[in-house]
């Protein structure tokens, strides 16, 4: 048997999970289904930043437009390590397509402008 915590929504139901992947203590289905899906295919939503070639800014946030499985959180980790941004990005643009073939986008979640004046940033 299995315990953890529904984070679906803020009520926090505590579930319990047999060996058989049976949900109990959930409040309405959704609890059902993110017990299930902890224990057979977790997801995590990832917030991280890329570098940036900007002195005055010098990270990006980004974050994956949805949950990514949590087994390939560091590797995605690892992919964003080594993009480095160098021309203005808007907020919802994507900086890395499909990441690590999840079909997820990871996107800006700031705005970045770079100085239009060569060799000058701010
Ligand atoms: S089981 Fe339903 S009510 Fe309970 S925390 Fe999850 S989503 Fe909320």
């Amino acid at each position: 048997m299995k315990q953890m915590t529904c984070i679906v929504c803020p009520v926090g139901c505590h579930l319990s999970i047999d060996d058989n992947l049976k949900i109990t203590g959930n409040r309405c289905p959704r609890g059902e289904k993110y017990g299930i899906d902890e224990m057979t295919n977790p997801k995590r939503m990832l917030t991280s930043t890329v570098r940036t070639t900007l002195s005055t800014h010098p990270r990006l946030s980004v974050k994956s437009r949805t949950a990514l499985p949590k087994g390939l959180i560091f590797e995605a980790i690892s992919v964003l390590d080594d993009i480095i941004i160098d021309k203005n990005v808007k907020i919802g643009d994507v900086i890395v397509t499909n990441i690590m073939n999840t079909g997820v986008d990871m996107v800006a979640t700031a705005n970045i402008q770079f100085d239009t004046h060569p060799g000058r940033t701010i």
